[in-house]
Protein backbone atom coordinates (compact mmCIF):
# COMPACT_ATOMS: atom_id res chain seq x y z
CA UNK A 1 0.00 0.00 0.00
CA UNK A 2 2.31 2.76 0.76
CA UNK A 3 5.04 4.70 -1.35
CA UNK A 4 5.07 5.71 -4.71
CA UNK A 5 3.69 8.55 -6.94
CA UNK A 6 0.28 8.27 -8.58
CA UNK A 7 0.27 7.65 -12.15
CA UNK A 8 -0.77 11.21 -14.26
CA UNK A 9 -3.93 9.37 -15.50
CA UNK A 10 -4.86 8.03 -12.08
CA UNK A 11 -4.34 11.64 -10.86
CA UNK A 12 -7.03 13.18 -13.54
CA UNK A 13 -9.50 10.01 -12.10
CA UNK A 14 -9.28 11.51 -8.84
CA UNK A 15 -9.46 15.21 -9.93
CA UNK A 16 -12.68 14.11 -11.32
CA UNK A 17 -14.09 11.96 -8.35
CA UNK A 18 -13.00 15.24 -5.93
CA UNK A 19 -14.33 18.11 -8.17
CA UNK A 20 -17.62 15.94 -8.62
CA UNK A 21 -18.20 14.01 -5.10
CA UNK A 22 -19.02 11.09 -6.50
CA UNK A 23 -19.08 9.38 -9.98
CA UNK A 24 -19.30 5.66 -11.43
CA UNK A 25 -16.94 4.10 -13.49
CA UNK A 26 -18.99 4.62 -16.57
CA UNK A 27 -18.92 8.92 -15.62
CA UNK A 28 -15.50 8.40 -15.02
CA UNK A 29 -14.70 7.26 -18.41
CA UNK A 30 -16.56 9.72 -20.35
CA UNK A 31 -14.92 12.81 -18.25
CA UNK A 32 -11.33 11.39 -18.76
CA UNK A 33 -11.71 10.05 -22.01
CA UNK A 34 -9.89 7.26 -21.05
CA UNK A 35 -10.60 3.74 -22.33
CA UNK A 36 -13.22 1.21 -20.72
CA UNK A 37 -10.85 -1.17 -19.89
CA UNK A 38 -7.80 0.99 -18.32
CA UNK A 39 -10.28 2.97 -16.63
CA UNK A 40 -11.34 -0.21 -14.84
CA UNK A 41 -8.21 -1.03 -13.95
CA UNK A 42 -7.33 2.30 -12.75
CA UNK A 43 -10.30 1.97 -10.17
CA UNK A 44 -9.42 -1.10 -9.04
CA UNK A 45 -5.57 0.07 -7.99
CA UNK A 46 -7.12 3.60 -6.26
CA UNK A 47 -9.57 0.86 -4.53
CA UNK A 48 -6.81 -1.21 -3.28
CA UNK A 49 -4.85 1.52 -2.14
CA UNK A 50 -7.71 3.08 -0.10
CA UNK A 51 -7.57 6.07 -1.74
CA UNK A 52 -10.83 5.93 -3.13
CA UNK A 53 -13.98 3.80 -1.85
CA UNK A 54 -17.51 2.18 -3.42
CA UNK A 55 -20.59 4.11 -1.53
CA UNK A 56 -23.49 2.46 -1.61
CA UNK A 57 -25.10 1.70 -5.12
CA UNK A 58 -27.72 3.17 -6.56
CA UNK A 59 -30.61 1.76 -8.78
CA UNK A 60 -29.54 3.40 -12.17
CA UNK A 61 -33.09 2.28 -14.27
CA UNK A 62 -32.66 -0.67 -16.11
CA UNK A 63 -29.80 -3.10 -15.89
CA UNK A 64 -27.50 -3.55 -13.88
CA UNK A 65 -27.37 -0.87 -10.91
CA UNK A 66 -24.23 1.75 -10.64
CA UNK A 67 -21.81 1.95 -7.83
CA UNK A 68 -20.45 5.57 -7.40
CA UNK A 69 -16.86 5.66 -6.23
CA UNK A 70 -16.02 8.66 -4.09
CA UNK A 71 -12.73 9.48 -2.15
CA UNK A 72 -11.96 7.70 0.63
CA UNK A 73 -11.65 10.11 3.34
CA UNK A 74 -11.04 8.00 6.33
CA UNK A 75 -8.18 5.15 5.45
CA UNK A 76 -5.29 7.07 4.39
CA UNK A 77 -3.66 10.48 5.36
CA UNK A 78 -0.96 13.19 3.87
CA UNK A 79 1.38 15.33 6.39
CA UNK A 80 0.91 18.96 6.32
CA UNK A 81 4.15 20.68 7.86
CA UNK A 82 5.01 24.45 8.08
CA UNK A 83 8.12 26.52 8.68
CA UNK A 84 6.76 29.64 10.56
CA UNK A 85 9.31 31.87 12.50
CA UNK A 86 10.38 30.05 15.16
CA UNK A 87 8.09 27.42 15.36
CA UNK A 88 7.15 23.93 13.05
CA UNK A 89 3.98 23.00 13.01
CA UNK A 90 2.96 19.45 11.58
CA UNK A 91 -0.37 17.53 10.79
CA UNK A 92 -2.33 14.74 9.63
CA UNK A 93 -5.04 15.61 7.29
CA UNK A 94 -7.44 13.11 5.38
CA UNK A 95 -7.53 13.06 1.61
CA UNK A 96 -10.13 15.97 1.68
CA UNK A 97 -8.13 18.10 3.55
CA UNK A 98 -9.60 17.97 6.70
CA UNK A 99 -7.53 17.59 9.82
CA UNK A 100 -6.98 14.17 11.30
CA UNK A 101 -6.41 14.32 14.92
CA UNK A 102 -4.07 17.19 16.85
CA UNK A 103 -1.07 19.25 15.53
CA UNK A 104 2.23 18.45 16.80
CA UNK A 105 3.53 22.13 17.50
CA UNK A 106 7.43 22.84 18.41
CA UNK A 107 9.41 26.08 18.94
CA UNK A 108 12.78 26.03 17.75
CA UNK A 109 15.78 28.25 16.54
CA UNK A 110 16.10 28.60 12.64
CA UNK A 111 19.39 26.86 12.99
CA UNK A 112 17.46 23.58 14.12
CA UNK A 113 14.31 23.67 12.52
CA UNK A 114 15.01 21.76 9.26
CA UNK A 115 15.72 18.74 12.31
CA UNK A 116 12.69 19.78 14.28
CA UNK A 117 10.64 19.42 11.01
CA UNK A 118 12.56 16.32 10.28
CA UNK A 119 11.62 14.76 14.16
CA UNK A 120 8.17 15.43 13.52
CA UNK A 121 7.24 14.19 10.07
CA UNK A 122 9.04 11.07 11.48
CA UNK A 123 6.26 10.80 14.35
CA UNK A 124 3.45 10.97 12.48
CA UNK A 125 4.53 8.94 9.48
CA UNK A 126 3.50 5.58 8.98
CA UNK A 127 2.09 3.04 6.23
CA UNK A 128 -1.15 5.18 5.80
CA UNK A 129 0.83 8.29 4.98
CA UNK A 130 0.17 9.18 1.20
CA UNK A 131 2.82 11.83 0.76
CA UNK A 132 4.24 14.94 2.96
CA UNK A 133 3.79 18.65 2.32
CA UNK A 134 6.42 21.39 3.03
CA UNK A 135 5.12 24.86 2.85
CA UNK A 136 8.57 27.12 3.54
CA UNK A 137 8.04 30.72 3.01
CA UNK A 138 10.59 32.60 0.53
CA UNK A 139 12.47 30.50 -2.37
CA UNK A 140 12.88 26.19 -2.67
CA UNK A 141 16.02 24.78 -4.65
CA UNK A 142 14.32 21.70 -5.48
CA UNK A 143 17.71 20.53 -7.47
CA UNK A 144 19.65 21.15 -4.60
CA UNK A 145 16.82 20.26 -2.04
CA UNK A 146 18.09 23.58 -0.47
CA UNK A 147 15.88 26.51 0.82
CA UNK A 148 17.81 29.24 -1.42
CA UNK A 149 16.19 32.08 0.12
CA UNK A 150 13.66 32.79 3.41
CA UNK A 151 12.68 35.26 5.78
CA UNK A 152 12.88 32.17 8.36
CA UNK A 153 16.19 31.73 7.99
CA UNK A 154 17.04 35.25 7.57
CA UNK A 155 20.54 34.89 8.53
CA UNK A 156 21.12 31.38 6.95
CA UNK A 157 22.70 30.64 3.51
CA UNK A 158 21.41 27.54 1.59
CA UNK A 159 19.45 25.97 4.03
CA UNK A 160 19.51 22.09 3.26
CA UNK A 161 16.38 19.79 3.58
CA UNK A 162 17.96 16.38 3.24
CA UNK A 163 17.18 15.70 6.98
CA UNK A 164 13.17 16.38 5.55
CA UNK A 165 14.00 14.40 2.28
CA UNK A 166 14.83 11.23 4.72
CA UNK A 167 12.59 11.53 7.28
CA UNK A 168 9.87 11.62 4.52
CA UNK A 169 10.77 8.40 2.97
CA UNK A 170 9.78 6.81 -0.07
CA UNK A 171 6.37 8.96 0.03
CA UNK A 172 6.05 11.76 -2.44
CA UNK A 173 7.43 14.66 -0.82
CA UNK A 174 6.34 18.31 -2.34
CA UNK A 175 8.18 21.47 -0.84
CA UNK A 176 7.18 23.98 -2.07
CA UNK A 177 6.69 28.43 -1.24
CA UNK A 178 3.93 29.17 1.50
CA UNK A 179 2.21 30.95 -0.93
CA UNK A 180 2.01 28.14 -3.58
CA UNK A 181 0.80 26.29 -0.86
CA UNK A 182 -2.00 28.66 -0.57
CA UNK A 183 -2.79 28.38 -4.46
CA UNK A 184 -3.09 24.46 -3.85
CA UNK A 185 -5.62 25.31 -1.20
CA UNK A 186 -7.41 27.29 -3.54
CA UNK A 187 -7.49 25.46 -6.79
CA UNK A 188 -8.69 22.28 -4.88
CA UNK A 189 -11.25 23.83 -2.32
CA UNK A 190 -12.14 25.45 -5.70
CA UNK A 191 -12.24 22.29 -7.81
CA UNK A 192 -15.59 22.86 -9.79
CA UNK A 193 -14.30 26.23 -10.98
CA UNK A 194 -12.52 26.38 -14.67
CA UNK A 195 -8.98 26.89 -14.37
CA UNK A 196 -8.32 30.47 -15.77
CA UNK A 197 -4.86 32.10 -15.42
CA UNK A 198 -5.01 33.30 -12.09
CA UNK A 199 -2.34 35.82 -10.11
CA UNK A 200 -3.12 34.82 -6.49
CA UNK A 201 -1.66 37.42 -4.17
CA UNK A 202 -1.41 36.66 -0.50
CA UNK A 203 -0.32 39.16 2.41
CA UNK A 204 0.38 39.77 5.79
CA UNK A 205 2.49 41.55 7.64
CA UNK A 206 5.65 41.93 6.58
CA UNK A 207 5.30 39.07 3.67
CA UNK A 208 3.63 39.61 0.32
CA UNK A 209 3.83 36.67 -2.08
CA UNK A 210 2.27 36.05 -5.24
CA UNK A 211 1.83 32.95 -7.46
CA UNK A 212 0.59 32.88 -11.41
CA UNK A 213 -1.46 29.68 -11.81
CA UNK A 214 -1.18 29.15 -15.97
CA UNK A 215 -4.73 26.69 -16.34
CA UNK A 216 -4.11 26.39 -12.92
CA UNK A 217 -0.68 25.56 -12.56
CA UNK A 218 2.08 27.32 -10.92
CA UNK A 219 4.77 29.18 -13.36
CA UNK A 220 8.27 27.93 -12.39
CA UNK A 221 10.31 29.38 -13.87
CA UNK A 222 14.22 29.70 -12.71
CA UNK A 223 13.48 28.71 -9.20
CA UNK A 224 10.65 27.31 -7.23
CA UNK A 225 8.89 29.75 -5.29
CA UNK A 226 6.41 32.28 -5.45
CA UNK A 227 6.26 34.67 -8.39
CA UNK A 228 8.28 37.51 -6.72
CA UNK A 229 6.29 40.17 -6.02
CA UNK A 230 6.97 40.95 -2.86
CA UNK A 231 10.26 42.54 -3.65
CA UNK A 232 9.70 44.55 -6.23
CA UNK A 233 10.22 47.77 -5.35
CA UNK A 234 8.65 51.28 -5.30
CA UNK A 235 10.51 54.61 -5.28
CA UNK A 236 9.77 55.28 -1.56
CA UNK A 237 11.75 55.36 1.75
CA UNK A 238 11.42 52.09 4.02
CA UNK A 239 13.88 50.03 6.54
CA UNK A 240 16.51 48.21 4.72
CA UNK A 241 14.66 44.59 3.46
CA UNK A 242 16.43 41.05 4.26
CA UNK A 243 16.80 40.97 0.09
CA UNK A 244 19.24 43.75 0.93
CA UNK A 245 16.58 46.55 -1.09
CA UNK A 246 14.94 49.64 0.04
CA UNK A 247 11.10 50.13 -0.82
CA UNK A 248 10.46 46.58 -1.35
CA UNK A 249 6.52 45.70 -1.30
CA UNK A 250 7.01 43.28 1.78
CA UNK A 251 8.64 46.01 3.69
CA UNK A 252 5.69 48.38 2.52
CA UNK A 253 2.89 46.06 4.17
CA UNK A 254 5.21 45.44 7.07
CA UNK A 255 4.25 46.99 10.92
CA UNK A 256 7.48 48.55 11.63
CA UNK A 257 7.30 50.56 8.44
CA UNK A 258 3.82 51.33 9.05
CA UNK A 259 4.61 52.87 12.59
CA UNK A 260 7.06 55.14 10.99
CA UNK A 261 3.61 56.45 9.36
CA UNK A 262 1.91 56.78 12.77
CA UNK A 263 -0.03 53.91 13.39
CA UNK A 264 0.54 52.18 16.90
CA UNK A 265 0.38 48.44 17.55
CA UNK A 266 0.49 46.69 14.33
CA UNK A 267 -1.56 46.28 11.21
CA UNK A 268 -3.35 43.24 12.73
CA UNK A 269 -4.47 44.85 15.67
CA UNK A 270 -5.18 47.62 13.36
CA UNK A 271 -7.71 45.39 11.33
CA UNK A 272 -9.40 43.35 14.29
CA UNK A 273 -9.75 46.94 15.78
CA UNK A 274 -11.48 47.81 11.96
CA UNK A 275 -9.14 50.80 11.76
CA UNK A 276 -8.21 50.11 8.18
CA UNK A 277 -9.05 53.73 7.45
CA UNK A 278 -6.27 54.94 9.10
CA UNK A 279 -3.83 57.15 6.95
CA UNK A 280 -0.88 54.94 6.98
CA UNK A 281 -2.54 52.38 6.07
CA UNK A 282 -4.45 54.31 3.21
CA UNK A 283 -0.62 55.03 1.84
CA UNK A 284 -0.09 51.20 2.19
CA UNK A 285 -3.04 50.81 0.43
CA UNK A 286 -2.15 53.06 -2.47
CA UNK A 287 0.93 51.91 -3.24
CA UNK A 288 0.32 48.33 -3.12
CA UNK A 289 -2.52 49.03 -5.92
CA UNK A 290 0.36 50.24 -7.86
CA UNK A 291 2.12 47.01 -7.26
CA UNK A 292 -0.76 44.55 -7.77
CA UNK A 293 -1.56 46.69 -10.87
CA UNK A 294 1.83 46.09 -12.28
CA UNK A 295 1.77 42.53 -11.95
CA UNK A 296 -1.80 42.26 -13.30
CA UNK A 297 -0.21 44.52 -16.46
CA UNK A 298 1.96 42.15 -16.61
CA UNK A 299 0.62 38.67 -16.84
CA UNK A 300 -2.76 39.65 -17.68
CA UNK A 301 -4.26 37.47 -15.34
CA UNK A 302 -8.66 36.92 -16.14
CA UNK A 303 -8.36 36.24 -12.64
CA UNK A 304 -7.22 37.85 -9.27
CA UNK A 305 -7.50 36.32 -5.95
CA UNK A 306 -6.05 38.61 -2.94
CA UNK A 307 -5.87 36.43 0.51
CA UNK A 308 -4.57 37.16 3.92
CA UNK A 309 -5.07 35.44 6.66
CA UNK A 310 -4.87 37.91 8.49
CA UNK A 311 -8.03 38.34 11.03
CA UNK A 312 -10.53 41.00 9.66
CA UNK A 313 -8.82 41.40 6.48
CA UNK A 314 -11.62 41.69 3.91
CA UNK A 315 -12.41 45.52 4.36
CA UNK A 316 -8.44 45.71 3.35
CA UNK A 317 -8.67 43.51 0.90
CA UNK A 318 -11.88 45.70 -0.49
CA UNK A 319 -9.68 48.40 -0.67
CA UNK A 320 -6.46 46.54 -2.22
CA UNK A 321 -8.72 45.43 -4.70
CA UNK A 322 -10.34 48.67 -5.72
CA UNK A 323 -7.11 50.69 -5.92
CA UNK A 324 -5.45 48.27 -8.31
CA UNK A 325 -8.51 48.29 -10.03
CA UNK A 326 -7.90 52.09 -10.54
CA UNK A 327 -4.15 51.61 -11.44
CA UNK A 328 -4.63 48.91 -14.44
CA UNK A 329 -4.93 49.23 -18.21
CA UNK A 330 -7.62 50.88 -18.85
CA UNK A 331 -8.50 48.01 -21.29
CA UNK A 332 -8.26 45.40 -18.79
CA UNK A 333 -10.12 47.27 -16.00
CA UNK A 334 -13.17 45.48 -17.11
CA UNK A 335 -11.86 42.21 -18.13
CA UNK A 336 -10.00 41.15 -14.88
CA UNK A 337 -12.27 39.28 -12.55
CA UNK A 338 -11.25 39.84 -8.52
CA UNK A 339 -11.98 37.75 -5.97
CA UNK A 340 -11.15 38.44 -2.25
CA UNK A 341 -9.97 35.28 0.62
CA UNK A 342 -9.92 36.63 3.87
CA UNK A 343 -8.79 34.43 6.45
CA UNK A 344 -7.31 31.91 4.00
CA UNK A 345 -5.00 30.84 6.66
CA UNK A 346 -1.99 30.50 4.60
CA UNK A 347 0.75 29.96 7.23
CA UNK A 348 -0.10 26.66 8.62
CA UNK A 349 0.42 22.48 8.68
CA UNK A 350 -3.41 22.46 6.80
CA UNK A 351 -2.61 24.58 3.64
CA UNK A 352 0.90 22.98 3.95
CA UNK A 353 -1.16 19.54 3.82
CA UNK A 354 -2.70 20.73 0.09
CA UNK A 355 0.87 20.93 -1.36
CA UNK A 356 0.94 16.88 -0.65
CA UNK A 357 -2.60 16.56 -1.79
CA UNK A 358 -1.32 18.13 -5.33
CA UNK A 359 0.43 15.10 -5.60
CA UNK A 360 -2.76 12.84 -5.29
CA UNK A 361 -4.54 15.39 -7.49
CA UNK A 362 -2.49 17.17 -10.13
CA UNK A 363 -0.95 16.01 -12.92
CA UNK A 364 2.43 18.69 -13.10
CA UNK A 365 2.57 20.67 -10.11
ZN1 LIG B 1 13.14 43.00 -0.41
Amino acid sequence: MPGMSLPARRKRAMFELLAAGSLSRTELVAKTDVRRNTMYGDVTALLSQQLVRESDALAAGVGRPRTPLEIDDQSRHVLGVCFQAGRIEVGRFNLLGRPQGELLIRRTSARYSVRAAAELIARLRNRKTFAVGVAIPGFVDRQQNRVAFSMVFPRLKAVSLDPIREAAGDQPLVMEAESQAVAARWLLTHARAPQQDTLLIYFEDGALGAVFLVHGRPNQGCISGANELGHNRLQVKTRRCYCGGVGCLERICDSRDLSAHGLRGGLARALAAGRVDHPAIQRMVRLLGVGFANAINFTRASHVIIASHLPGSGPLIDRLISASRKQVLPQLRQRVRYDRWPEAHGRSAQSAAYLALTALYFENW
